[in-house]
């Protein structure tokens, strides 16, 4: 890594699909820009301590990293199909999502191609020394006019899981990163979302199948995602660019209202849950495998000399409590400034941050701050409340990415303008009739 003094027009930090998708796209720009792509990780790798083998993609695979903005692009999902010669034998599947051990392998193949990425190299910290970014890795020192983060999201751990052994007490995010055995253990798997579904799924059809397992979630039922046409035009360019200009107030309420658009469990996964406890129980006359706690939140887990009791508040009515061996949080992650960014004076930072804590992001996805205009810090994937329930999502990557590379570049690359959807949003301003959901 050098530590001399040239300089970078861009430099992404953390390699995941968001700032793949950006780099396949500056490739094809490649001569006009000097660019670095930095990752921690020795190549790339895609959620792999929750790379199950049956975990399936949520959105349809030409969302790839760039075919809805650039579909000739060497980098695609198709491209990756026909140099793996599975192209006929995919759509013989009938698949339209593939699974997520497939994806990756795609984000892999484009990954080992795409030029200007470095593997291996760990942000630290970006600073600012009155011209450029100054962006300081474990291995020496790059400037930089622009940086784009895509450092990803960090997993929520709450509170009850704290001064726990990590092999008792764990985010889901890290299950496969070590090797860990269930079979006899009595397991608590916290939080109905996919991942946890995904988890107990994992763990009901696993020949370590646990001795019991209990499955809480604070919500009123397994709630699947609502990806039905109306709700999906939310996934769409025009949805986020009018989302991004409505009140703050009001983007806060649409978020938390559309949440089972992102953050609901598949119905085929629901049903695949609901089919195996039917076997279990009736075929194999197993008594309650696992136990659910619908609408119930885990407020405390304490070590007994017999294993680790659990206590859960329903929303009305007395506490309960289990005493399992293990307990699995699929309790999230976390958005908002990107660590790297810390770094960067409080003054700034404060100024990017409205006052809810929530940053803000203008519509080319930069910060907004009070550098120099042609010195910009873009964040993927750290918008939600922005830009919407389709930030964390792979359906707008590649929209996104174009619209950075535009800014970047200076000019309109890629075409980011409205695309041809059944519903009209628009801006009260603009229209006698808003919609409003
Ligand atoms: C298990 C799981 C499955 C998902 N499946 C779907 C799906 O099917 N469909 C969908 O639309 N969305 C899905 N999502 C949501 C979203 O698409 C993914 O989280 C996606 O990976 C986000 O991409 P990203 O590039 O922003 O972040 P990440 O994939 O998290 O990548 C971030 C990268 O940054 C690197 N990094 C972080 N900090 C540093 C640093 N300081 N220095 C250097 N490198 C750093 C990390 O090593 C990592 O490689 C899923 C999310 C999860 C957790």
């Amino acid at each position: 890594m050098s530590t001399g003094h040239d300089v970078l027009d861009v430099v992404g930090i953390g390699i995941g699909p968001a700032n793949l998708s950006l780099a396949a796209l500056l490739a094809a720009e490649s001569s006009e820009l000097n660019v670095a792509f930095l990752d921690r990780k020795p190549h790339f790798g895609w959620h792999s301590g929750l790379m199950l083998p049956d975990a399936q993609m949520q959105v349809h695979y030409l969302k790839d990293l760039v075919t809805p903005v650039d579909p000739t692009n060497p980098f695609s999902f198709t491209a990756f199909l026909v140099a793996t010669k599975r192209f006929y034998r995919l759509l013989v599947t009938g698949r339209s999502k593939v699974p997520r051990r497939e994806f990756e392998q795609y984000c892999r193949w484009a990954a080992e191609r795409i030029p200007n990425l470095r593997f291996g190299v760990e942000v630290r910290e970006v600073t600012w020394n009155g011209e450029l970014f100054v962006v300081h890795t474990d291995q020496g020192v790059l400037h930089a006019r622009n940086v784009v983060s895509g450092t990803g999201l960090v997993p929520r751990l709450p509170s009850f899981a704290t001064g726990h052994d990590p092999q008792e007490v764990f985010h889901a995010s890290t299950l496969l990163d070590v090797p860990r055995t269930f079979a006899g253990r009595r397991v608590a798997v916290v939080g109905g979302g996919q991942s946890g579904a995904e988890v107990v799924h994992h763990l009901l059809t696993s020949p370590d199948r646990p001795a019991s397992i209990v499955w809480g979630t604070s919500r009123s039922n397994l709630l699947p995602l609502d990806d039905s046409p109306f709700v999906d035009e939310l996934f769409v360019p025009n949805y986020s660019r009018y989302f991004h200009g409505l009140p703050a107030k009001r983007r806060m309420e649409l978020v938390d209202e559309q949440k089972m658009a992102s953050d609901g469990v598949s119905v085929s996964l629901l049903e695949a849950i609901y089919h195996r406890l039917y076997d279990l129980e009736m075929l194999e006359g197993e008594e309650r495998p696992c136990r659910m706690l619908l609408g119930h939140s885990l407020t405390t887990v304490d070590k007994t000399p017999t294993g680790l009791l659990t206590r859960w508040m329903p929303g009305a009515g007395a506490e309960v409590g289990h005493e399992v061996d293990v307990v699995i949080c699929a309790t999230g992650y976390r958005h908002g400034l990107p660590r790297p960014l810390h770094g960067l004076p409080r003054h700034l930072r404060e100024a990017m941050c409205g006052d809810d804590g929530e940053i803000t992001v203008r519509p080319d996805f930069s910060l907004d701050w009070e550098g120099p205009q042609d010195r910009r810090m873009y964040v993927q994937n750290a918008a939600r409340h922005s830009f919407g329930v389709a930030d964390p999502n792979l359906s707008l990557l590649a929209w996104r990415s174009a619209t950075i590379a535009n800014s970047v570049l200076g000019y309109e690359r890629y075409d980011v303008g409205e695309v041809g959807a059944v519903l009209d949003w628009t801006s009260s301003a603009d229209s006698d009739v808003a919609l409003t959901f």
